[in-house]
């Protein structure tokens, strides 16, 4: 910040200077790719830090990586930073999926070219989105509690309302739900959103709602393994009875699935993601084709994206898919 804030008052002072000339990078003849994260609160997120920065840099490019704590206005002001550097592309996890069309603008209007990583911007014309399949993911969700219990009392708990991911997991989760919630074979009883992801707020809304209510729940389908994580603290000894399902194979999330208090999870291979977004970046900033498997509209254009397939896993295929993949080693899970 202290160098940034130099070249910020020498810029001031030689107005013919342009920020091309004032770039901060070390090395001038290197591809400058900005990572700007949402967060690193959940642990995939680190994840897809490691790997981008891995693979950028193995391709020969520099990178710098700064996270915003889920707070989208430090993450407009690191992105300006970013952009002040001299970052030829910008790959950005948005903290908030319609605010970060201000990232997008402003990294756009300085002739840099921006990714949207694992969450699409809404409204704004994007130059490309890398992500996993993510009505797939929710799909799943609903399928593996599904193969478990098909009728009864089931609860829906979703992610952040503001991030984009959490109404593509539940449409998938609900395109599977609601043919049954039709004919009446399922009666939804909860169905919400939970601020933040968070595990707490997932356990304090299930809290509540078990206590003003005398209906038992037969089933959860839950956006991610953290909520799990929360809504099993609410559920106490019930816990182990109810099918429940998540995402992202966070290690207690497989722990609690080999124990049986939660059915399944959705892996995502963060490491391909990483590298489709980090390959991406470079090919742009060396004016290479690009080409994409998808579009995915965002309101504004047909982005053009790269989805990648989620995982199912419950019990039986942990070792295939968790294991094998070197997501965790043997020791980790099973220890
Ligand atoms: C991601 C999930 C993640 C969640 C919370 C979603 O947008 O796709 O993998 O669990 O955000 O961080």
């Amino acid at each position: 910040i202290f160098l940034f804030l130099i070249a910020c008052s020498a810029n001031d002072s030689n107005n013919d200077k342009s920020m091309e000339e004032m770039k901060l990078q070390t090395d001038e003849e290197k591809v400058y790719v900005g990572f700007a994260i949402d967060t690193l609160k959940e642990d995939r997120w680190y994840r897809d830090k490691e790997f981008v920065e891995k693979k950028v840099t193995e391709l020969g490019g520099n990178i710098k990586t700064l996270a915003a704590n889920g707070n989208q206005d430090v993450q407009i002001e690191q992105v300006k930073l970013l952009i002040n550097e001299g970052i030829d592309v910008l790959i950005i996890v948005p903290s908030n999926s319609e605010a970060a069309s201000k990232a997008t603008k402003l990294a756009q209007e300085s002739g840099v070219k921006v990714i949207a990583y694992d969450k699409l911007i809404l409204g704004t014309p994007l130059d490309y989105y890398v992500s996993f399949d993510n009505e797939k993911v929710g799909e799943i969700q609903a399928q593996i509690v599904l193969d478990q219990i098909d009728e009864g009392n089931f609860a829906y708990i979703g992610g952040s309302e503001t991030d984009n991911n959490a109404h593509l997991v539940r449409d998938g989760a609900m395109s599977i739900l609601q043919p049954l919630i039709d004919s009446g074979k399922i009666n939804l009883v909860y169905d919400e959103f939970t601020k933040d992801w968070s595990k707490d707020i997932a356990e304090e809304n299930i809290n509540k709602f078990l206590s003003s209510n005398t209906v038992t729940i037969d089933g959860i389908v839950t956006a991610y393994d953290g909520l799990a994580e929360g809504a099993l603290a609410a559920l106490g000894e019930q816990a182990g009875h109810i099918p429940i399902s998540g995402q992202d194979a966070e290690l207690n999330a497989i722990k609690r699935i080999i124990d049986g208090t939660q059915t399944g999870t959705v892996y995502k291979p963060i490491e391909a993601l990483a590298n489709q977004a980090s390959i991406l970046a470079m090919d742009i900033a060396s004016g290479k084709d690009i080409s994409t498997n998808a579009t995915v509209n965002n309101g504004n254009m047909d982005v053009p994206t790269i989805l990648l397939e989620p995982v199912q896993v419950t019990k039986e295929n942990i070792n295939e898919t968790i294991i094998e993949s070197g997501h965790y080693t043997e020791e980790e899970v099973y220890n």
